[in-house]
């Protein structure tokens, strides 16, 4: 009996700790629509800008350069958010093809590639592949 309650308490704290994991990955995924709406808004406002400049014959690009600074501003953020919701859900970027794949997986179910945890071994046999190249 004592071993079925153990056993439920591995299993509800493995729910509790997917329900947190879900909920953190879904705050921050609101985060980066909301990022993205602004993104949407700068571009809208670079438009203008762009347009009020030809109307108006204007050589002044300061204002162009300053909604340029915002919208990169912008992008850095939603680039940094997709890394935490990367991380958050255990996943990363396989270096061969660029497919989303879980961080715990031993290779690529996009290309193959033997993924990071076992880069030591990947460089050791390409050295290898190297010295027998010679
Ligand atoms: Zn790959």
């Amino acid at each position: 009996m004592a071993e079925f309650f153990e056993t439920f308490k591995d299993i509800a704290a493995a729910a509790m700790k997917k329900a947190d994991t879900a909920c953190r990955a879904a705050k921050l995924t609101l985060s980066k629509a909301a990022l993205n709406r602004l993104l949407e808004n700068q571009y809208i406002e670079l438009g203008k800008t762009v347009y009020n400049m030809c109307k108006s014959g204007s050589e002044d690009s300061r204002e162009i350069v300053s909604v340029t600074v915002q919208i990169d501003g912008t992008r850095k953020r939603i680039a940094a958010l997709d890394r935490r919701i990367d991380d958050v859900l255990g996943l990363v970027k396989c270096p061969g093809c660029g497919s989303v794949i879980k961080m715990k997986n031993a290779y690529c179910s996009g290309c193959g590639k033997r993924l990071a945890a076992e880069q030591e071994d990947i460089e050791a046999n390409e050295n290898e592949t190297v010295i027998s190249r010679e």
